[in-house]
């Protein structure tokens, strides 16, 4: 766990690269099983403060692991009242389960549970044990329904692939509100960033390393989200195997689609966060014809044998950084 946190702590540094002319509060957290970082442009700390508070509001209403949070109770229960931000979590979770065929799915938990992410200790489960959870996994029986979500007996949704980028959906409004131009948002792997550096230029965002090594390159962008998901991320290794934390629907084992990492660039950042999982599931072949179909993302391939690929509406946007990887621009 240790090591986890301080590879997304280099993460985060690497990723708020540049200085900056007029200083910005900057604050760290825990919340969400990641650490997050605030840089916030005219600030005094109160609207920094703000941010932590709805993060953690958030949490209380999405963890699966706190027993009083509403997914917890819809996971127990079958039905729940929820929240608009619990509603509007579900309906960007729904959507990126559409668009991806399924990549990305909201009744994964019965598995994942499974596996241990969400715990302390994790374990490789038995092959039966997966059947058993693979007959309670269909997002097409999630039935949202005037403010009340209902699954079917014995299914179980984890939002883990979607939360945090509608955390940073949720800190864009806040910002909003408050009168904050100028501000990037770390929240694990998901960047966000708003109104472009105070001297005018746009942010330079970094792409991590999956191998831990120094950034693979640059992102410039004014406004809107970077999202990246790997296997790098959390992960354990039993028996000489390392498995990480994203499901193949499919397969109900960790993705093995020759991909180490997925980043994804979008408005909005919910859809991006489920995006960028489900790119990883999909592998480059069928990720890059996704993001062609649709036309609404741009995305950053990092594959196992170390290509870059990127796609042709971002390129222009990208600097190759880390020259241990090949790019063809
Ligand atoms: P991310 O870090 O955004 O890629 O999301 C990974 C988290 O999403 C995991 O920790 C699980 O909680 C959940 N997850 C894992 N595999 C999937 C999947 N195929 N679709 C949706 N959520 C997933
Ligand atoms: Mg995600």
């Amino acid at each position: 766990m240790k090591r986890f946190i301080l590879l997304l702590f280099a993460a985060a540094m690497a990723l708020s690269l540049g200085g900056c002319a007029e200083t910005a509060e900057t604050k760290y957290f825990y919340a969400m099983d990641t650490l997050m970082e605030l840089q916030l442009y005219g600030d005094d700390g109160t609207v920094a403060a703000l941010c932590e508070e709805r993060v953690r509001e958030l949490e209380g209403k999405m963890s699966v692991t706190l027993e009083e949070s509403e997914i917890a109770t819809l996971n127990r229960e079958g039905r729940a009242k929820v929240s608009e931000d619990t509603l509007a979590v579900l309906q960007a979770g729904l959507k990126v389960s559409r668009v991806s065929d399924g990549a990305f799915c909201l009744s994964l938990y019965p598995a994942s549970r499974l596996w241990g992410f969400t715990e302390e200790e994790q374990r490789v489960p038995k092959r039966e044990e997966l059947n058993t959870a693979a007959a309670l996994i269909d997002d097409g029986q999630i039935t949202l329904n005037d403010g009340e979500v209902s699954i079917k007996p014995g299914m179980a949704l984890d939002l883990g692939g979607v939360a945090k980028g509608y955390a940073a959906d949720c800190l864009d409004a806040l910002l909003e509100e408050s009168g904050i131009d100028h501000a990037f948002l770390s929240l694990g792997g998901n960047v966000w960033v708003r109104g472009g550096k105070p001297d005018g230029s746009a942010w330079r965002v970094g792409i991590a390393d999956p191998m831990g090594g120094e950034y693979i390159g640059i992102v410039e962008l004014t406004e809107g989200s970077v999202v990246t998901s790997g296997g790098y991320q959390r992960n354990f290794t039993h028996e000489g195997e390392t498995y990480h934390h994203i499901l193949d629907p499919q397969t109900l084992y960790p993705a093995k689609s020759g991909l180490k990492s997925a980043t994804v660039v979008a408005k909005e950042s919910a859809y991006a966060d489920g995006l960028s999982t489900a790119l990883f599931v999909l592998g480059e072949e069928q990720a890059l014809a996704l993001q062609k179909a649709r036309g609404d993302f741009e995305c950053i391939l990092i594959t196992e044998d170390s290509r870059v690929v990127v796609s042709d509406g971002l390129k222009e946007r990208f600097t190759l950084h880390n020259t241990a990887y090949d790019y063809e621009a």
